[in-house]
């Protein structure tokens, strides 16, 4: 699913786009501007990422995170991993999830909400967009 995403066969609100990683808004957010960043090339999970790979991406993470951050006038963000075991999609992805303090994450993924429109998404995607630069 997500190889179809970076396809673009797939639609998505894309925050981040380079050769060897991508990074687009989750369609079904934990909080709004949660965002999901990928390997481009299909990678089952962390576990199978190629050593010298390691550090690009998660220095992608981190831009990623900082936009989300700052782009959404955020207090932090929550950065996971899941590996197999609750891993919706067998493709590598982060999580990076925005944080305010009292926002009531009790430390996992639900409940989630929704967008009410695509151009609400679309906000969102084009807030984090502009603080990535
Ligand atoms: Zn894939």
């Amino acid at each position: 699913m997500f190889c179809a995403i970076v396809r673009g066969e797939v639609p998505a609100s894309f925050v981040l786009r380079e050769a060897n990683v991508a990074a687009f808004l989750d369609a079904r957010p934990v909080f709004k501007g949660h965002v999901l960043v990928v390997t481009t090339a299909h990678i089952e999970d962390f576990h199978a990422l190629p050593a010298a790979e390691v550090g690009p991406y998660w220095l992608a993470a981190q831009r990623v995170s900082r936009a989300v951050e700052s782009g959404l006038q955020a207090q932090g963000t929550f950065i996971g991993v899941n590996t197999k075991i609750s891993q919706s999609v067998p493709h590598l992805h982060t999580h990076v999830v925005p944080r305010r303090k009292g926002d009531g994450l009790r430390g996992f993924f639900w409940p989630r909400t929704t967008y009410e429109s695509d151009a609400e998404r679309e906000g969102f995607a084009a807030r984090i967009v502009a603080a990535l630069g």
